[in-house]
């Protein structure tokens, strides 16, 4: 039998391209990978797939580069990268957008925008459309229109077959729809290599946001109005805000309402009196303009990084705010900080197990960051976020499958609740020889290692 070849932009370690092919948006952890190849259509992609299959290959699957613990790279084999495939075709009339799974969040909403539409998706342009689909996908309008996945109706996947093959296939609620429940939440990597994405769009035209922020005196009166408001206010407002570390000295809280500005000044009402806010800013804008607005330039870029997180479910005690105000006192450099997403309003409408994604009940979505410049420090900063998710463990609940976090012992409780059981049934229908493997990966039923 003839073997398969690769096709695609091919790039190994004799290019002058290979560092910058090779480096994900976190530059710890780094990975040499032997090949990368860079897909241009799903005949790239199904040869790839063939490839690694019948030369015994380790490969990863690639779009946006950003899994924090970089689980799209794999040293000494192949990554297939499919981020030079990003065609987006746009249906007005039936409100629908087929998208290539290569498209990061800025090609997105740019393309969508020139007709006056959108999907709710994450706030970063260079984040990959599909890594953070299939793990949920939150960002400023999942309290209005869902979780970017609540609102995907089709995608098309090369998945293994046989020993040795891969076959391209669709998969919605009536074709495949296991698979397509799996891919609401399940997280990336694990059941196939998706080639594109089908989403119903939203009409949109201005929003307004605001942004408000508070010096490090007012932490417990901001924490704890912000966590009663944020997750029950009005559902066309979603927000944000981040606890820096106390060096910093700076509270700062963000969001995104689906109205005027008006409106939102009213809203923000119980945020705005409370403590002595150094700026407040609420201004209407086209929606594009919210888009940039909340595209933090420090996240597009690749740096040395440790994320974890968890989801809150009942508002924090006071013990736990004093915890994260301990943390952030102690802080290892001024970068570190605490972020939380509201969640709830549409977000919180679909059962636990309708989709992959489990947590529902979710009032907010905590993150814990630290960055670093030197790889001296990158001890000192990963204890810290260990043992600051330790410490908050009482309060939290599971863990956000697109934040993934190697230190967690009982990942599949954490990132999948009872969906886990059903996850490990549909990997093993559509990956039954676990081709698709990486640290955290969901084995089939009888394979586990
Ligand atoms: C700076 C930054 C900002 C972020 N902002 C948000 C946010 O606003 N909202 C949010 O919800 N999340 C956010 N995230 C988390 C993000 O959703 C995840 O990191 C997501 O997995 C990124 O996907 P990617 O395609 O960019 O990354 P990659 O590293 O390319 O891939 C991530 C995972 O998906 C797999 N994968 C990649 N391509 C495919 C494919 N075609 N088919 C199947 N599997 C594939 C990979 O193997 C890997 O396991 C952010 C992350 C970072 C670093």
């Amino acid at each position: 039998m003839e073997r398969t070849k690769l096709t695609g932009r091919i790039v190994t370690s004799n290019d002058a391209e290979y560092d910058d092919a090779r480096i994900n948006n976190n530059l710890s952890f780094p990975k040499f990978p032997k090949v990368i190849v860079f897909c241009q259509n799903s005949k790239d992609v199904l040869n790839a797939l063939k490839w690694v299959r019948e030369n015994h290959t380790p490969f990863r699957v690639r779009s946006g580069r950003h899994s924090y613990e970089n689980f799209s790279l794999v040293n000494g084999g192949l990554i297939i990268d499919i981020s030079e495939m990003y065609k987006i075709k746009v249906n007005r009339e039936k409100m629908i957008a087929r998208i290539e799974a290569g498209a990061d969040l800025g090609q997105v909403y740019n393309t969508l925008w020139k007709y006056g539409t959108t999907i709710p998706a994450g706030t970063e342009s260079s984040v990959g459309l599909v890594g953070l689909t299939l793990g949920g996908g939150i960002g400023m309008l999942t309290r209005r229109f869902g979780l970017t996945c609540d609102n995907l109706l089709e995608i098309e996947m090369v998945r293994a077959c046989g020993k040795r093959g891969a076959k391209l296939i669709k998969a919605n609620r009536k074709n495949n729809h296991d698979l397509f429940w799996a891919c609401c939440g399940g997280g990336g990597g694990n059941f196939g290599i998706v080639t594109s994405l089908t989403f119903r769009i939203h009409p949109v035209s201005r929003v307004s946001v605001f942004s408000v922020t508070w010096g490090w005196k007012d932490f417990e009166s901001v924490f704890n109005t912000w966590q009663d408001w944020a997750p029950q206010a009005d559902e066309s407002l979603t927000s944000e805000i981040e606890f820096k570390a106390k060096k910093a000295n700076e509270i700062i809280a963000q969001g995104e309402f689906v109205g005027t500005s008006h409106r939102l000044k009213q809203l923000l009402k119980p945020l705005t009196k409370t403590g002595s806010p150094t700026n407040v800013m609420i201004k209407e804008v086209p929606y594009i303009e919210a888009v940039r607005f909340f595209d933090d330039p420090s996240g597009n870029q690749p740096a040395h990084r440790k994320r974890s997180g968890s989801f809150i479910e009942k508002p924090f005690p006071q013990r736990a705010i004093l915890t994260m105000k301990h943390f952030l006192e102690n802080a290892p450099n001024e970068k570190a900080a605490i972020w939380h997403q509201s969640l709830g309003g549409a977000a919180g409408l679909t059962d636990p197990k309708a989709t992959a994604f489990y947590y529902r009940d979710a009032i907010i979505a905590q993150e814990y960051l630290a960055t670093w410049n030197n790889p001296e420090e990158e001890r000192l900063n990963i204890r810290w976020i260990k043992d600051l998710k330790r410490a908050l463990s009482p309060f939290t609940t599971g863990d956000y499958v697109n934040w993934p976090d190697s230190l967690i012992k009982d990942w599949p409780t954490a990132y999948y609740g009872e969906n886990f059981k059903r996850l490990r049934e549909v990997k093993t229908t559509y990956d039954p020889y676990y081709t698709f493997k990486f640290p955290q990966s969901i084995p089939p039923i009888n394979k586990w290692s």
